[in-house]
């Protein structure tokens, strides 16, 4: 998708700090951190938010969430983590390609704000 930053990130286009890739999925640190370990998982396909999501990506969904315990296990995250999907206006999401945060190595806080 033209002008979308982690399509631009998916595609070298844009450096950013890798933590996991395959053909499907790719992790990589956020730029503002909010936690220790803050890295943002996408798919690579282009789906602008979970909203968009449906049955022809069931696959690479699935994909995606089975790879997280990996990434956390890699970078660390025994003692747990949060994952966040911030989903439309009211989501708070800013960046319109889906990412999942992978937060940890600090205690969450809940309720989110
Ligand atoms: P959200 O508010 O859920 O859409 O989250 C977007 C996230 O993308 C924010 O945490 C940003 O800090 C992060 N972000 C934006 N641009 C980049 C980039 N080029 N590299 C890494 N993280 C980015
Ligand atoms: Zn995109």
């Amino acid at each position: 998708m033209e002008n979308c930053i982690f399509c631009k990130i998916a595609n070298k286009e844009i450096p950013c700090s890798i933590a996991y890739e395959d053909d499907v999925i790719m992790a990589f640190h956020d730029l503002q951190p909010q936690a220790p370990v803050h890295v943002l998982i996408i798919p690579k396909e282009h789906i602008a938010s979970l909203d968009e999501v449906s049955f022809d990506h069931v696959e690479a969904m699935g994909w995606l969430m089975a790879k997280v315990t990996d990434i956390a296990a890699q970078l660390g995250l025994e003692n747990g983590y949060r994952l966040v999907c911030n989903c439309g206006e009211d989501g708070m999401q800013t960046v319109k390609h889906l990412h999942f945060h992978l937060l940890g190595k600090r205690k969450m806080l809940w309720p989110p704000g």
